[in-house]
Formats: C-alpha cells, structure tokens, sequence
C-alpha cells in the first residue's frame, strides 16, 4: 500500500488549510464541556459549516449525500482539522458515524432521503439505543420487546449508557420482534428501528460520569410507538444490521482521535521540556513508546480507511485490533501526563481533566477489550470459540 500523498492529495489539502483558516474566527466559543445543549448547538453549527463549503460527509458515498471523497482525503481532512483546532464531531458522533452509514448501506432510497441530509447539514442529532442492563458485550440478550400493531411497533423496555440521548432527536433503537426458543436463537429476532426521540412513551433520566458530565442517560420505553417504516432492514434481521453499525463503530469512528491524541502527546513532550521531566530517563522512553504506538495507529486508521473504502464501503473486523490498541494507548498518554505534570495535571483547564478521566471509559465504550480480543481471536486468528 502506497501511503504517500498525491499532488492533488496535497491540493485537497491546500484548499481546507485556506478554508479552515478563514471559517475558524467565524465560529462562536467553545461552550462548558458539561453543558450538553450548549454542545449541541455548538457541534451542530460546525456540521452546517461544514455541509455549507462542501465538507460535509466526506466519506459517505455520493448517493448518500457525501462528497464521495477518497479514504486518502478523508484522513487529510482529520489531519487538517486537528491541526488547525477545529471541533471534532462531538454530538454528531452517532449520526456521523455509524448511525448515517448504516442507514447508507442497508436503508430504502425513501430512508435515506429522509435521515442522511439533516445528519449532514447537522439538523438532527443521533444517539444509540443498543445497551441494556443485562445485555452489555452479551447485546444478543436484549429484552426490549417490539410489538407490531397496524403500521406500529409498540416497543417497551429500558435502555442504558444512552450517549447524547439528553440531545438527540433519533435513536438507532435494537428491538427484540421475537421471542428466545427453542427454534429462535437469541441473535436472530431482532429488529433494527430508527426512534423518535420525541414520542410519547420516553423517559431519558441522565447519569453522571466520574468527569461529572451527563454524556449518558438511562432511556425507558413505555409502550413507546415507532412506525414499522422506520424499521432499518428486514424484521428479524437487526443482527446483520447491527453488525455493519458497530463495523463502523470499531472500524472508522474513533480513527480522528488518534490525531488528536498525537498532538496531545506532542504538547506533553514540550511540557516535559519545559518543568524538566524531560531529563528523566524512564519518562523519555514512555513518551518514545507512546509516539511509536500512536505512529503505528495512524498507520493502522491508513489501512483501515483504505480497506473500508476498497471493501464497499463497510469496515471489516481488523477495526477490532484498532479499537483494542487505540483504547490502551489513550489510557496510558493520559497516565503519562499525570506523571509528567504532577499535581498540576488538576490545575490544567477542565477541558484536559475531562480528557484524563474520560480516557478511563474508552476500553469499554462500543465493546470492552476483552470482547475486541475474542473477535480477534475467533474472526481474525482463527483461533477456536470459548465456550
Ligand atoms: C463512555 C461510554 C459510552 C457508551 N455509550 C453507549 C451508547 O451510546 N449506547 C449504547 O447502547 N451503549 C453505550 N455504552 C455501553 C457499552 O457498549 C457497554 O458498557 C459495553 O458493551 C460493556 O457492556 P456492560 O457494561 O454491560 O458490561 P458486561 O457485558 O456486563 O461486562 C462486564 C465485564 O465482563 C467482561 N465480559 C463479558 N462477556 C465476556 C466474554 N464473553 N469474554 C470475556 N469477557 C467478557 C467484559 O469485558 C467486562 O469486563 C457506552 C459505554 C461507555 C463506557
């Protein structure tokens, strides 16, 4: 693979540098991280911004609205982004990246003529309504049950570690359309919806991380109604759904960060420089290790968006080894900051302490480690199944 950048690669470039340099001032200041609605209105006018210059799903493909752009451009526009400070996607993370593109690959024309364009303009907020209480890295287990009724599923249960759903207008909804039997096994009888987050029926009731943020919410279902031409997929078939959902979760959703973790780690090494820490040793090597790790990652998001791209459109199961590596690496930058900078660590603004602590959730957000180690260990090694 050719990881070199074309002279039209660089043009590309060019054009956002000069873009980004004039749309950047015009952009309103950063609101409190722990003010979810101020987030909102904020992440949301950066996606217009972008959906106005044409820089609005540069990955999807043309038909899904995007600019059908080359993995090559996607990743130089993650570059770019970062290094000129804009926001990354934020409260757009679930109808970006995974919710949009799975609407993309496996929606109706009538679907996706009707989701994709206010994700893109940033109209619409998505969040995603997988997890339970009982059924975590078993998400087969789900019990939220589906009813159909006429042109309805009436759909009762709880949700749990419901991301922006405080903020969203629609969730990527997993539904059970059919009971566990002896014939039905619990993967099969599930269905995929796309809910409103408006309808009668729902109750968000917000959790407080370690951070103090209330990034996630319990969401409870009461005979909640969402009509059956909101389902994604066929009845039944949500599995396969949710498959491609999380290949885009695992796969090309957290791809940007790693930019942003290599400028962090560069603003590390200075301080290192600059408080003297830099002369020991043992903190020289963890800032080595740590800036190979994150090179090999950009190498690993290269091949990954690569493959996605060649492979349809879909990210395979190699984003696993990514999701696994990328999660770890995170957890140590942050361990080695506080190392480097003491006690000051928690003088730093809130926007580094949010950081450090929310690194900690990364290892278990869109699947654990352990649960990225069995996939790799069965769908890439070969290795046999536990039991
Ligand atoms: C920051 C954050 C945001 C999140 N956002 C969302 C969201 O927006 N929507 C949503 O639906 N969910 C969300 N989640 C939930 C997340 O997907 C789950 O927490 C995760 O899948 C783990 O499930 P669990 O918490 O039920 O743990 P469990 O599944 O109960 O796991 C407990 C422990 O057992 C281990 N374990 C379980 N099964 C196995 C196995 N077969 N082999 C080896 N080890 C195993 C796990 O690795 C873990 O260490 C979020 C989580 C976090 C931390």
């Amino acid at each position: 693979m050719d990881l070199t950048y074309t002279e039209e690669e660089e043009a590309f470039r060019a054009g956002l540098r000069t873009w980004l340099s004039r749309a950047l001032p015009q952009l309103p200041p950063r609101p409190d991280p722990l003010d979810w609605p101020g987030r909102r209105a904020y992440d949301t006018t950066w996606q217009r911004m972008l959906y106005d210059a044409g820089y609005a799903g540069l990955h999807w493909p043309e038909e899904a609205g995007g600019r059908g752009a080359t993995p090559t451009q996607h990743l130089i526009f993650l570059e770019e982004t970062e290094r000129a400070g804009a926001p990354y996607v934020g409260a757009n993370f679930v109808g970006l990246l995974h919710a949009g593109p799975t609407i993309a690959a496996e929606g109706t024309p009538e679907q996706r003529a009707r989701w994709l364009p206010p994700v893109l303009r940033g109209d619409e907020i998505w969040c995603q309504g997988f997890s339970e209480p009982d059924a975590g890295s078993d998400l087969a287990a789900l019990r939220t049950r589906a009813v159909r009724d006429g042109d309805d599923y009436v759909v009762t249960g709880s949700k749990i570690w419901t991301s922006h759903a405080e903020v969203a207008d629609w969730c990527e909804l997993l539904v059970r359309t059919e009971p566990v039997s002896e014939s039905v096994p619990k993967h099969r009888g599930i269905t995929w919806l796309a809910m409103p987050m408006d309808a009668p029926g729902i109750t968000v009731r917000p959790l407080r991380t370690l951070a103090g943020s209330t990034e996630f919410a319990e969401v409870f279902l009461d005979e909640v109604r969402v009509p059956a031409a909101h389902r994604v997929g066929a009845e039944n078939d949500g599995w396969r759904v949710t498959m491609v959902t999380l290949s885009f979760e695992r796969g090309t959703a957290f791809v940007g960060e790693v930019v942003a973790c290599r400028r962090t780690l560069a603003e590390l090494a200075a301080a290192a420089k600059a408080n003297g820490r830099w002369d020991d040793a043992t903190v020289r090597r963890q800032l080595g290790s740590l800036n190979a790790e994150f090179t090999a990652l950009w190498r690993l998001t290269q091949w990954n968006v690569s493959a996605a791209g060649r492979g349809g459109g879909v990210p395979g199961v190699g984003g696993s080894v990514f999701k696994l590596r990328y999660s770890h690496a995170r957890q140590e930058l942050y361990d080695t900051a506080a190392r480097v900078l003491g006690p000051d660590c928690l003088d730093l603004d809130r926007d580094w302490t949010l950081d450090r602590l929310s690194s900690l959730s990364y290892t278990i957000a869109a699947g654990t480690s352990q649960i990225q180690r069995n996939i790799v260990a069965e769908r890439i090694l070969g290795l046999p199944k536990g039991r």
